[in-house]
């Protein structure tokens, strides 16, 4: 990656910031006491800064799902919390200071606001998204996306990714926007949920436009499976 001055933060809600804007979104939630960092971007310098410059709460970090460009500014931190079914993502360093989120378990983020986490298996198996109906918003990492999804074997599963749509979906009265980590725009209807439901049940069944690269998602060489309106997923 080419080093770049990373962009500001961009306020997408009140209290509710882009932390890493460019091409791997993470999101910092400020509450009346604490506050809730959800994923870290692919990392920048003066993350702990540009915090700082938002809130003096403490803040916590959980983590959508464990790929690396969702994990790059953990570093900064002393504990952070992630689907524990992704905890083998990490390399060992960051491993050693994750613990296993556990979903039956609130983030208090003062005032009466919560933060729920929902598992929403598919993209990886422990990812997760993270709820805040106080402010009709669901982070759903990288199982919404206004485009491509990378899919990669091993760690994707189709069948648990139509189950999550379903999951996402049902949300649908208490949520205005699904926010993404990806793509733009990166806050979608909860009714995307159902394109990418329909898109995914066309990748099991074969009918989705199939066309191999070698330089596609992350400059990789993969098979893009697309429906017609350009909504699908990447197999590097
Ligand atoms: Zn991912």
């Amino acid at each position: 990656m080419p080093e770049t001055t990373p962009l500001p933060p961009v306020e997408i809600a009140a209290g509710v910031w882009n932390m890493t804007p460019g091409f791997a979104y993470s999101y910092l939630v400020v509450g009346s006491e604490n506050a809730l960092l959800i994923d870290s971007g692919m990392g920048r310098d003066d993350l702990l800064q540009q915090i700082a410059r938002i809130t003096d709460k403490p803040v916590s970090v959980v983590t959508t799902h464990g790929h690396g460009d969702h994990v790059g500014g953990h570093s900064h931190f002393d504990s952070v919390w992630i689907g524990a079914e992704d905890l083998p993502m990490l390399d060992d360093e960051l491993r050693a200071k994750a613990h296993a989120l556990e979903l039956d378990r609130t983030f208090d983020l003062g005032g009466g606001e919560f933060a729920e986490f929902v598992a929403l298996p598919g993209h990886t198996p422990g990812s997760i998204g993270v709820l805040l109906r106080s402010r009709r918003l669901f982070f759903t990492g990288d199982m919404i996306c206004n485009g491509t999804i990378f899919m990669i074997e091993g760690q994707c599963d189709f069948e648990r990714f139509i189950e999550s749509m379903d999951v996402i979906a049902g949300y649908a009265d208490a949520v205005d926007s699904l926010v993404t980590c990806h793509g733009e725009p990166n806050m979608l209807p909860v009714s995307h949920a159902e394109k990418q439901k329909q898109a995914a049940k066309r990748f099991l069944d074969g009918s989705l436009r199939v066309k191999h690269v070698e330089s596609g998602l992350l400059a990789r060489a993969g098979t893009y499976y697309l429906t017609e309106d350009k909504l699908g997923f990447f197999r590097p």
